[in-house]
C-alpha cells in the first residue's frame, strides 16, 4: 500500500468511503494524493507532475490554480458568504448568472434554475417536468426516455436514467419510470454495413416504436448527452438529433439536452446544442460552468415550461422544490468570472482549433495494434482498446487493460480515464499544441509497453 502508517493515505484508507471506487482494491494499494495543481498539471504530495488529460471529472475547462477565480470567490465571501433564493430572496451574481446563461443559451431557453451538481440538477428536471404535465392535466405523462450508456448522474431519480449497469446493480435501480433505448454509437451497435444515416435511421425509428409501445399520452421527455461522455465519449452520426428531434415533436415529448460535461466550449463551440442544431425544451448545464472550483448545476427551461410551472406554483401556493444552496452567492460569482476567462481567453475557439490537433494526433494511433476505434470532438476524445481489430473483439475480462493502462499512464505523468477498455481525453480547454503533442506522447509511450507486457 503507498504511503506509511499515519500518512494522509493511511489515513484515507482507514477513514473514508471512496466515491466510484472498488473499495477493497483501495484498501491494498491507497490512493494518490494530489496536492496542488496548475495549469493543465496537478502534483501528487511526492511531487510528481501529471498532465491531467481529463480535467479533472471533465471539468477544469480553465485549468488548475487560476487566481482570478479565486479572488472572485474571495470577493463574495467577504461581501455575502452565502444566502438562499427561496420565498422572493435573491442576490446579485445568481441573478446576473442566469441572464448571461439565457443569453448565451439557445433561444428556446428562458430561465435558470439553480443546484449544487448535475444529479441534482436531472432530479429536478424529473420533478419540474412532473410538475409541468400534471399542471396541463397530463397526468399520466410521467416517463422518460434515455439511451444505453448514459450518464445522467447517481441520485435515484438521475441514477435510473443513466444507462451504464455500474451505476444501477444492487442500487434497486432504476427507481422512477425510465426505457433506455439503443446510444447511437456506430462502432459497437450499426448492423454490418449498415451507413451511419440508416443508423440514425434506425435509432429514431426505434424510439417511435418504444414511444408508440408506452404510449404517447404516458412519455414525457428523451433525455441525452448531445455527445456522450461517461459512457465512453460516444459522438452520434451527424443527422442522428435532427431525426430524434423531429420524432420527440411529433408526440409532444419534451427534449432534455444534458450538456453537464459538453457545455461551454467542450465541442469546440458553447454548447454542443449549436453543434448538433438541438433545439431542447431544457437544457442541464455544470462542471465547466465554474470550472468545477465551485459546485453548481444549472437546468435551464423554455418559456412553456416556466409559464406552466409558475401558474400551478399560484395555484399550489408555492414551487416546493429548491435547495439551502440554489443560487449560493459564491459559485455564482465564480462562475461569472469563469465565463469572462472562457470569453476573453477565446477558450471555445482554442477548443476548436486544439481539438483539431489532439483528434488528428490520436488518430495516428488507429493503427496500433490495440486500437479499435478513435473518436470524438473537439477536445474530447475515446480511444478504445481491442482483443481483435478485425472482429472488435473485447479483451477478456472488459476493463483489465484499461486498468492496465491507466496505471501505467500515471507512470508516466499522465492523468487520463479508463471506461471499461475506452481511454478517455478530455482537457482544460487552455491547452496548447505543444502540450498535446507531449499528452499524446506519452499516452502513446503507455500503449506501446502495455502491448509489449501482453507479449
Ligand atoms: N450528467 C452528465 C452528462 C454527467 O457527465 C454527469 C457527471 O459526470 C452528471 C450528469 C452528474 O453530475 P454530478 O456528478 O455533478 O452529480
Amino acid at each position: 500500500m503507498r504511503g506509511l502508517p499515519n500518512s494522509i493515505q493511511a489515513r484515507d484508507v482507514e477513514y473514508v468511503l471512496h466515491p466510484v471506487t472498488n473499495a477493497r482494491k483501495h484498501e491494498e494499494i491507497g490512493p494518490i494524493v494530489i496536492d496542488r495543481g496548475e495549469g493543465i498539471y496537478v502534483y501528487d504530495d511526492q511531487g510528481n507532475r501529471y498532465i491531467e488529460a481529463l480535467a479533472g471529472l471533465w471539468s477544469v475547462a480553465v485549468g488548475f490554480g487560476e487566481k482570478r477565480l479565486v479572488e472572485a470567490a474571495t470577493r463574495q465571501m467577504a461581501k455575502l458568504p452565502y444566502y438562499h433564493t427561496f420565498s422572493h430572496k435573491t442576490n446579485e451574481p445568481s441573478v446576473l448568472l442566469a441572464e448571461r446563461l439565457v443569453k448565451m443559451a439557445p433561444d428556446r431557453l428562458k430561465r435558470a434554475f439553480f443546484a449544487n451538481s448535475g444529479s441534482e440538477a436531472n432530479d429536478s428536471v424529473i420533478k419540474m417536468v412532473w410538475y409541468y404535465n400534471n399542471a396541463r392535466g397530463l397526468r399520466q405523462k410521467k416517463k422518460f426516455i434515455a439511451r444505453t450508456n448514459a450518464y445522467h448522474g447517481i441520485t435515484l431519480a438521475s441514477g435510473s436514467l443513466t444507462g451504464l449497469p455500474a451505476n444501477q446493480r444492487d442500487f434497486d435501480l432504476p427507481f422512477v419510470p425510465v426505457r433506455h433505448v439503443t446510444c447511437p454509437h456506430h462502432y459497437r451497435f450499426a448492423e454490418p454495413g449498415e451507413s451511419e444515416e440508416a443508423f440514425a435511421d434506425r435509432l429514431a425509428a426505434e424510439l417511435e416504436a418504444v414511444i408508440l409501445e408506452e404510449g404517447p399520452e404516458t412519455v414525457a421527455a428523451f433525455i441525452g448527452e448531445p455527445l456522450m461522455g461517461a459512457g465512453g465519449v460516444l459522438p452520434p452520426p451527424a443527422t442522428y438529433w435532427n431525426k430524434i428531434q423531429a420524432v420527440c415533436r411529433k408526440y409532444d415529448v419534451l427534449i432534455v439536452a444534458d450538456e453537464v460535461i459538453n457545455g461551454f466550449g467542450r465541442l469546440g463551440t458553447m454548447f454542443a446544442c449549436d453543434y448538433y442544431g438541438i433545439d431542447p425544451d431544457i437544457l442541464v448545464l455544470s462542471k465547466q460552468i465554474t470550472s468545477s472550483y465551485q459546485p453548481l448545476a444549472a437546468v435551464m427551461i423554455s418559456q412553456e415550461l416556466y409559464d406552466g410551472i409558475a401558474d400551478n406554483s399560484a395555484k399550489i401556493g408555492t414551487f416546493g422544490h429548491g435547495f439551502t444552496t440554489s443560487g449560493h452567492p459564491v459559485p455564482a460569482a465564480v462562475a461569472l468570472e469563469n465565463l469572462d476567462i472562457i470569453e476573453e481567453k477565446n477558450l471555445v475557439e482554442n477548443a476548436r482549433r486544439m481539438g483539431e490537433v489532439m483528434q488528428a494526433e490520436l488518430r495516428k494511433l488507429a493503427d496500433h495494434p490495440l486500437v479499435g476505434e478513435v473518436r470524438g470532438i473537439g477536445l474530447i476524445a475515446g480511444v478504445e482498446l481491442v482483443a481483435d481489430k478485425e472482429t472488435k473483439a473485447k479483451f477478456d475480462p472488459v476493463g483489465k487493460i484499461g486498468a492496465q493502462v491507466f496505471a501505467r499512464a500515471h507512470e508516466n505523468g499522465l492523468i487520463i480515464r479508463a471506461i471499461g477498455d475506452v481511454i478517455a481525453f478530455c482537457p482544460p480547454l487552455i491547452i496548447n499544441e505543444e502540450q498535446i503533442h507531449d499528452m499524446v506522447r506519452r499516452f502513446k509511450l503507455t500503449l506501446d509497453e502495455t502491448a509489449q507486457e501482453l507479449l
